[in-house]
């Protein structure tokens, strides 16, 4: 079912969903089912798989020289969708990223989509490799995520790449994209990143997913403005619980988010790791309870492959 029809269905109750990321390359799928296990009992409609970005590994040829390979750590998110639907009869909601992909790649991707029943994708940009000042979209790929949701569109009404398909067998994806609250990093304002979900919303995406957020006003405030601008679909809030003193500093750098005085401040009373994550399950409780005081179609939570956190959240808001 899409994530849309999940929201219809539920008329107005909030509902519990959560992403998790690929194990490794080299290890086991069970440590991921092993993490999904105890998050199964609030019935997460759907479960979001991300995909990572390709890398630049640099192996010693032992003559003193390196040679530059270019890798994806963590492969298998349409497999992983696979099993994880197959496994717990919940939809999965692959990412599908601009960087790193041409849009043939991305078409056939959409057709093992198509034939494996995932009628859900994420459509992203993704970010800059880690040794490119911006972003750089591979050759005969998408360059942001608003073209990448036109492809997607195109596929729907039968429009491939290099033909038109006149079929009864259409793909009907439904289209989520992302939206940030405190904007995205190389956008020059909210208002005009506000402008550039527009294009998105414009192209054809069917719901929003929030980047993460520690202060609730932030999400309003978004929102708000959102539906001013026409943003109509449904605007999913995206939850992460802090689990470690590094957080403070690794979360405001990476999404250039801003944490709020009184989280920061008990983090630092905080005398070991198991008093942080307590920390942060509890700051994560409050803004989930009043996120769905507010009616939120979903709480959609950050699981970073650990669900400990996330079960005892769940298990005080749903
Ligand atoms: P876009 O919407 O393309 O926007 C990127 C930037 O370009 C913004 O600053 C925007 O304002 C600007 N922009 C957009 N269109 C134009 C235009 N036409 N001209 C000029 N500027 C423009 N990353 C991963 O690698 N894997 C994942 O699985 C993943 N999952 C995510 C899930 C969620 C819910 C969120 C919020 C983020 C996720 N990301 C993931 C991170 C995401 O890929 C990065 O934040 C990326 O830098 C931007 O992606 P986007 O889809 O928002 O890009």
């Amino acid at each position: 079912m899409k994530v849309t029809e999940h929201i219809e269905n539920a008329k107005g109750k909030t509902l519990f969903s959560f992403e998790i990321i690929p194990p490794q390359k080299g290890k086991s799928i069970q440590e991921l089912y092993d993490n999904i296990d105890p998050l199964m009992e609030f019935n997460p409609p759907f479960i979001d798989v991300t995909t990572s970005r390709e890398e630049y590994i640099y192996i010693d040829k032992g003559n003193g020289l390196l040679d530059k390979k270019l890798t994806r750590m963590r492969p298998g998110t349409l497999g992983i969708c696979a099993s994880i639907k197959h496994k717990y009869n919940v939809d999965t909601v692959p990412h599908l990223l601009c960087g790193g992909f041409t849009k043939e790649e991305t078409e056939y991707m959409l057709v093992d989509c198509h034939y494996l029943g995932i009628n859900n994708v994420m459509a992203l940009r993704g970010d800059a490799m880690k040794d490119e000042q911006s972003f750089v979209p591979k050759a005969g790929g998408n360059h942001y995520a608003v073209d990448l949701v036109k492809q997607i569109k195109d596929l729907n009404c039968g429009q491939y790449l290099h033909e038109v398909i006149d079929t009864d067998n259409k793909a009907d994806f439904c289209i989520g994209v992302a939206g940030y609250p405190e904007k995205h990093l190389e956008s020059p304002s909210l208002q005009s990143d506000l402008k550039r979900l527009k294009e998105k919303v414009d192209a054809g995406a069917d719901y929003v997913v929030t980047q993460m957020f520690f202060d609730n006003s932030k999400y309003f405030a978004f929102v708000e403005k959102a539906r001013e601008m026409g943003i109509t679909i449904p605007i999913i809030p995206g939850i992460k619980p802090i689990a470690v003193q590094r957080h403070l500093q690794v979360l405001p750098q990476i999404f250039r988010i801003d944490l709020p005085e009184d989280l920061i401040d008990a983090v630092d009373k905080c005398k070991n790791n198991a008093e942080i994550k307590q920390v942060g399950i509890e700051w994560a409780i409050q803004q989930s309870l009043e996120l769905k005081a507010a009616g939120v179609p979903f709480l959609h939570y950050y699981s970073m492959g650990k669900s400990e956190n996330i079960r005892q959240i769940a298990s005080q808001v749903f």
